[in-house]
């Protein structure tokens, strides 16, 4: 039996005892589609879905109808953003594959070793 492991974080959001964010604060902080759960009074948990190509973590909304992004090479969640990128040149470069090719460029340029 093959377990596709599926990378996640957490997200939780405590305003039970503080003033929480007016809806205009929520959308500042790319947190406006739930921004009616946020507020004053309000907790707020979710799953958040981490893109395997770029930094970027996703709240997982369960009335999405869109399909997901995915890249077939790596077999992960893409973001939106990623996910057209992905379409267009078919180039799987993840998030942890660029920061090992920048530590080495920088450790090389620095002359750390
Ligand atoms: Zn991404
Ligand atoms: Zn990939």
């Amino acid at each position: 039996m093959v377990r596709k492991i599926v990378f996640e974080s957490y997200l939780c959001i405590d305003h039970k005892e503080s003033p929480g964010f007016t809806p205009e604060q929520a959308h500042k902080v790319g947190l406006g589609i739930v921004a009616d759960q946020v507020g004053k009074g309000k907790k707020f948990e979710t799953a958040m879905l981490i893109c395997s190509h770029c930094p970027a973590q996703v709240i997982k909304r369960p009335e999405r109808v869109r399909a997901r992004g995915h890249c077939y090479k790596c077999d992960q969640f893409l973001c939106d953003n990623c996910a057209i990128k992905y379409k267009i040149d078919g180039i799987c470069y993840t998030w942890k594959r660029r920061q090992e090719d920048y530590l080495e460029t920088v450790s090389f340029r620095g002359g750390l070793f």
